[in-house]
């Protein structure tokens, strides 16, 4: 009996086209994709055409389905993981169960592909040989924290935030690092690609926060940097 694999399959950020080879390759040979949300991963297959069974693995459902996944593969099954968007485990489910299969001694195999964060950092201009990737802030509980903890970090910091408080975030970073210059990317390989940079309060004044929508990251330069 052939052995399974788990492999780790990074899908686009927004477009289409920014999936590989291998990626398309390793979708077509699989016996089950597991995805966060079908809907979103039927989009990507119907496009290229591949028609697989899909099982969702979400924040809720990954603790109490990874052992049946785990089973699936050991009698030889080859399994995907994907994300809605961009690389698996990264802000992302999957984590769990990559740990299990370690585990259990699974074949892993990594397809790389597109990070929001990763492609920000590339075209930010700023140093980016050390950073931190923050995730998500936390919401409510520990935020005020985190962002004095931001405030004074020495290397490049890149995280997500949610348009529900992309504008809150900049009123908070004008107060704990008024002088740092940020980026602000939104939709980012999109047809509405947009960014902003300079000092908090500079693209405050700016943005329209009656009219903001989609998916942004946030780029803030290092804490002795200037640009020239
Ligand atoms: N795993 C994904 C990756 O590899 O980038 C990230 C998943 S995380 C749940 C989703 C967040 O990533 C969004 O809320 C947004 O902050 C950021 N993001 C994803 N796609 C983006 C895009 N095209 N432009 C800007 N930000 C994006």
């Amino acid at each position: 009996m052939a052995e399974g694999i788990l492999s780790v399959v990074a899908t686009p950020i927004g477009n289409m086209g920014d999936i590989t080879q291998r990626a398309l390759e390793t979708l077509n040979s699989s016996d089950l994709i597991l995805c966060e949300d079908t809907r979103v991963t039927k989009v990507l297959l119907d496009r290229y055409n591949i028609k697989k069974q899909m099982i969702s693995l979400n924040a809720q459902s990954e603790g109490r389905k990874v052992e049946h996944i785990i089973s699936e593969i050991k009698t030889g099954k080859r399994c995907a993981l994907v994300s809605d968007a961009g690389t698996p485990c990264i802000s992302d489910p999957g984590t769990i169960l990559i740990s299990e299969a370690r585990k259990a001694e699974i074949q892993i195999e990594g397809i790389p592909g597109a990070n929001a964060a990763i492609l920000a950092l590339s075209i930010s201009g700023i140093p980016v040989d050390s950073f931190v990737f923050d995730g998500f802030l936390p919401q409510k509980k520990g935020r005020q924290k985190k962002l004095k903890q931001l405030a004074e970090e020495e290397r490049t910091v890149v995280f997500y935030e949610s348009v529900y408080r992309i504008v809150k975030l900049l009123e908070e970073l004008k107060e704990y690092m008024p002088e740092r210059y940020i980026l602000v990317f939104r939709e980012l390989t999109k047809k509405f690609e947009e960014v902003w940079r300079g000092t908090p309060e500079e693209i405050l004044e700016t943005i329209d926060e009656k009219k903001i929508k989609g998916e942004f990251v946030v780029v803030l330069s290092p804490l002795k940097w200037k640009i020239k």
